[in-house]
């Protein structure tokens, strides 16, 4: 299938695009670099010995956008292109809105207008608002508490929207729960700009040193040793999640939880990533961080059941290609 990755050279994107590749896929790229970098696209050469096609556009530009509709037959599209961080979402909101919405909007237009069958968009369990784990796809969707969380609700709304009166337009959306690790090549990861949001590239900063602590947020919750609890997945296994995705028969809109089904809490990961690396990860409990649920994870039984996928790797896995990446990372910049 030929398949226009939005966002291709991000984090999940750029596994994505090595695991589209890995089974046969044709893959074209559109990225703006506003969260990656070039270089992205000579690792992914290295690894699969192919160089997709690269377009530097921003996806809420219709013209730039149409251009690559109306030249290349695309088959299939996975959008990951938007902005992730939930803090700056709450500082600058109408920056989230207008890329993250527009991008979804002008992708399904010309989706529409070049007959573009099949849509896999990037959500996220933070749709769920605060409900009790698992979550199920059928589930409510309630107020999240930040711009970002309400433009992936938003997305999915206009999606279903669209993919209700638009026979032949077959929508998928995939709700990820907390993508951790990298590839085994070391080659590509995450790799935040400044002082990263989320847990794991903050733990991998201070193993490498760049960062003197962990803040743990909350000890008090109701959970197991009283750190909030998520649904770490591998993003590898998040990467073939979009695979079965994209060559799904289904038609219409479908939903689908990307996670292990497995509650991990902070302190559980952090010795993980100790014990498995054999490096010290110093850290200090503060106070909670507003908008934190305690806990989140999934029931994972429909994607399994529906799209035979299921993660593969652990938590172990996890930690230690998170670890393995951050190293290169480090030898890089010396
Ligand atoms: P990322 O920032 O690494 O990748 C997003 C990519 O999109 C970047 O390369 C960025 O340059 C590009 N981009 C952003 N706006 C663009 C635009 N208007 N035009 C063209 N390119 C644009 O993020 P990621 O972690 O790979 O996440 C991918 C998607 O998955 C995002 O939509 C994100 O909201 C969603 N998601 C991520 C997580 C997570 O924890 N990483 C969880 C749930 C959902
Ligand atoms: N967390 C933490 N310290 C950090 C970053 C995150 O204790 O520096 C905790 C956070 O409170 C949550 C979990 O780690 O319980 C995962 O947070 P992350 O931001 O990675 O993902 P989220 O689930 O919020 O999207």
């Amino acid at each position: 299938m030929k398949i226009l990755v939005t966002g291709g050279l991000g984090f999940i994107g750029s596994h994505t695009v090595l695991e589209l590749l890995a089974n046969g896929h044709e893959v074209l790229i559109a990225d703006n670099l506003s969260n990656s970098k070039i270089e992205v696209l000579d690792k992914i050469e290295n690894i699969s010995g192919q160089k997709p096609k690269f377009f530097q556009i921003d996806v809420t530009e219709k013209a730039p956008t149409q251009e690559i509709f109306a030249k290349e037959k695309i088959e299939g599209l996975i959008h990951f292109a938007g902005l992730k961080a939930v803090g700056e979402s709450v500082e600058i909101p109408l920056k989230y809105y207008y890329n993250n919405l527009l991008s979804t909007i002008n992708l399904a237009e010309l989706c529409l207008q070049y007959g573009v069958g099949k849509f896999v968009f990037s959500s996220s369990a933070t749709v769920y608002g605060e409900q009790p784990s698992p979550f199920r796809e059928e589930m409510p969707l309630l107020p999240t508490t930040n711009p970002y969380g309400e433009t992936k609700a938003m997305s999915e709304r206009i999606l279903t929207d669209a993919a209700r009166v638009n026979r032949g337009f077959n929508v998928i959306l995939l709700r990820y729960f907390n993508p951790i690790g990298a590839h085994p090549s070391g080659l590509i990861g995450e790799d935040p700009n400044g002082i990263p949001n989320n847990l794991m590239p903050y733990v991998a900063r201070v193993a490498s040193g760049k960062l003197p602590f962990l803040s743990i947020f909350g000890d008090d919750y109701e959970t197991s040793d009283g750190t909030g609890v998520r649904d770490y997945i591998h993003v590898v296994d998040l990467a073939q999640g979009h695979v079965k995705a994209i060559e799904s028969e289904k038609t219409g809109l479908n939903i689908y939880n990307l996670g292990t089904g497995q509650g991990t809490s902070v302190l559980e990961l952090v010795n993980a990533f100790i014990a498995a690396n054999k490096i010290d990860v110093p850290y200090k409990i503060v106070e909670r961080r507003p908008g934190d649920i305690a806990i989140s994870f999934a029931d994972a039984s429909k994607a399994k059941a529906e799209l035979g996928w299921q993660t593969k790797l652990d938590l172990i896995d996890m930690v230690k290609s998170s670890w393995n990446f951050e190293k290169r990372q480090k030898s890089e910049v010396h």
